[in-house]
């Protein structure tokens, strides 16, 4: 288990929290502020990923561990590609992840285009200061005089044209006056600076589009980096927190908090934006675009199927929300790109279900066992605890399940020439069968093309797991059974990596030619009968197989279905 990473956003903090940087705040109401008030803004424009998870985890988890308060914001300034049905799936992610939004007994949930008011009067106010422009030159124009990285940009015609002019043309943008793409507000900042993303960047843009919730009210929207400091700053944001790519965006989001703040429309302190390198873990992909490939193409079941990495996948899958913050807390934040390997986040599920998921029997891969001196029609009654040996429970809690003549066992525990080193059932062997009986394998039947179609056995009496008599017997073999004349039937899904390429879209590669043709297997598996009553949701360890989910959507009424979330061991092999 790796120590948690250093988290230099900490540092940060604590720093903040010793000079009093953020102490003497109040909001409108005249009540104090939190000295660490942070957001996690996603767009409503798709399902949230795990990438979004270690935001979210470290976002609420600073606001948390500093007494602090962590806002949800939906950061929904560009119309066409918003959604309520995304809006609904990121408050239950969020939730779901363990993470809410109130503090002091108030909720902070919010959405940027309730600012699209101030966002628009702030663009006045800077057109005012001859701070903002109308330019006329379309977007290909705007491209081409932009310069490069080592060419200055051209001024626009347009650049200094008298601030009422712009003023009046800024409104009939607003009013519905003009096409899209036919005008836009540009601050006017320097186009030879050698950050591109101070060369007059496009603060307003023209889109004849209905918004979820501001329905045709605007037809002009905010550019995201002039609307993003904005929020942050009517939110009383401390410490904004983002990933690395924006971090030369960070100029231009003081320019805006600055000269906003020169008109009053802020106070100082103004939030200060952060960059940490975002979570890259292989064997997935987490563009919101491909994802959706993989979704509308049916590669996948839809956004919730158990391999996909958004959160309503994982959590079908079998994921644990403290798994995941954990596997977030072990990555911690850093400032340089990395890729994390996808073990760990298998590695956090083992240790999160290891000490305390309920433990069960299931045979995946059945072979008739049959006790050949076993009374027909009889049978006994066995006991396993319900819990691993460390959980309070352990000792308390007790399954039964009845052994019969006639077994299931899994094929690869016969075999009718051993392995050097192999000591389960062969001819000759003893074995115990767990919490039941020891027996000696005796031989098996084959059908006309050879194939082994059963085994059998003799049982020893006095050889009852939990009785006196048992300690008699030593076996190396530990085997797992259940009876053929109760065990559940039941539809098992073997998931595994969706791609078999630890970088499947890495340097613009078609991912779709990494996709591992054996990331979904369906079997019918003979499980113990107590999981007829598994609820959907119930994650358990089949033991010697791994944690298995009752999935949450296809399975019924005493009749579940399971996903397998994680093997018990790391068995990948690239
Ligand atoms: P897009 O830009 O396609 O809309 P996005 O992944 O940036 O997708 P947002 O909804 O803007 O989606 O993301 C919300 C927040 O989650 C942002 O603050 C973003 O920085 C953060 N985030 C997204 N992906 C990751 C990642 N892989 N690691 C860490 N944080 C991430
Ligand atoms: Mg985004
Ligand atoms: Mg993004």
């Amino acid at each position: 288990t790796p120590a948690p990473s250093t988290n230099f956003l900490r540092g940060i903090i604590e720093a903040d929290l010793v000079s009093g940087t953020y102490a003497e705040r109040s909001d409108k109401q005249g009540q104090a502020l939190p000295q660490v008030v942070t957001r996690f803004p996603p767009e409503p424009n798709g399902y949230l990923h795990i990438g979004h998870a270690k935001s979210i985890c470290l976002n609420f988890g600073l606001a948390r561990d500093y007494n602090g308060r962590c806002h949800l914001r939906f950061d929904d300034t560009n119309p066409e590609k918003e959604d309520q049905e995304y809006v609904d799936t990121i408050i239950d992610s969020v939730k779901w992840l363990g993470f809410d939004w109130d503090h002091d007994g108030q909720p902070h949930l919010y959405y940027a285009s309730n600012y699209f008011d101030v966002m628009y009067a702030g663009a006045q106010a800077l057109i005012r200061k001859g701070l903002a422009y109308v330019d006329e030159q379309n977007a290909e124009q705007m491209r081409e005089t932009r310069g490069t990285l080592t060419e200055p940009g051209t001024d626009s015609p347009w650049r200094n044209r008298p601030a009422d002019e712009s003023l009046r043309l800024f409104e009939e943008m607003r009013d519905g006056k003009h096409a899209d793409g036919t005008l836009i507000l540009r601050a006017k900042i320097d186009m030879a600076s050698p950050n591109m993303n101070l060369r007059d960047p496009a603060i307003y843009r023209i889109r004849h589009a209905t918004h979820h919730n501001t329905g045709d009210k605007w037809c002009v929207y905010p550019m995201y980096s002039y609307a993003h400091p904005i929020e942050d700053a009517l939110e009383n944001i401390s410490h904004s927190i983002c990933t690395l790519e924006f971090e030369d965006q960070r100029p231009f989001y003081d320019w805006v908090l600055e000269r906003l703040a020169e008109e009053g429309f802020f106070k100082k302190p103004l939030p200060h934006q952060y960059e940490f390198a975002r979570l890259n873990l292989t064997y997935i992909i987490t563009s919101k675009r491909k994802l959706k490939q993989l979704v509308d193409e049916k590669i996948v079941s839809g956004w919730d199927d158990p391999r996909m990495p958004t959160i309503v996948g994982l959590r079908r899958r079998g994921y644990t929300p403290e798994a995941i913050r954990l596997m977030c807390d072990r990555t911690g934040a850093s400032k340089n790109n990395s890729w994390i390997d996808y073990s760990i986040l298998e590695g956090a599920l083992r240790d999160d279900l290891d000490p305390k998921a309920p433990r069960a029997v299931a045979v995946l891969r059945p072979l008739k066992l049959i006790i050949d001196n076993f009374p027909e029609g009889q049978s006994v009654e066995c006991s396993a605890p319900v819990y691993p040996p460390a959980h309070p429970l352990h000792d308390s809690e007790h399954r039964l399940f009845p052994i019969t003549k006639n077994l299931w066992i899994e094929k690869e525990d016969f075999m009718e020439v051993p392995t050097k080193g192999y000591f389960r059932l062969f001819p000759g062997n003893k074995v115990r069968l767990r919490y039941g009986y020891v027996v000696e394998c005796t031989g098996c039947d084959k059908d006309a093309d050879g194939n082994i179609i059963a085994v059998h056995c003799n049982y020893f009496e006095d050889s009852k797991s939990g009785t006196p008599g048992s300690a008699n017997y030593k076996v190396k073999g530990n085997l797992h059974w259940v009876s053929a004349d109760h065990a559940l039937e039941a539809e098992v899904r073997l998931y595994d990596r969706l791609f078999t390429d630890a970088h499947p879209d890495a340097g613009g590669k078609d991912f779709k030619l990494a996709l591992n043709p054996n990331s979904k297997e369906v079997i019918t598996a003979y499980l113990e009968p107590t999981l007829k009553t598994a609820e959907a949701g119930a994650i358990y360890q089949f033991e010697r197989h791994g944690y298995f989910v009752a999935d949450r959507v296809d399975s019924t009424a005493g009749k579940p279905v399971f996903n397998r979330a994680v093997t018990l061991k790391d068995s990948w092999v690239a």
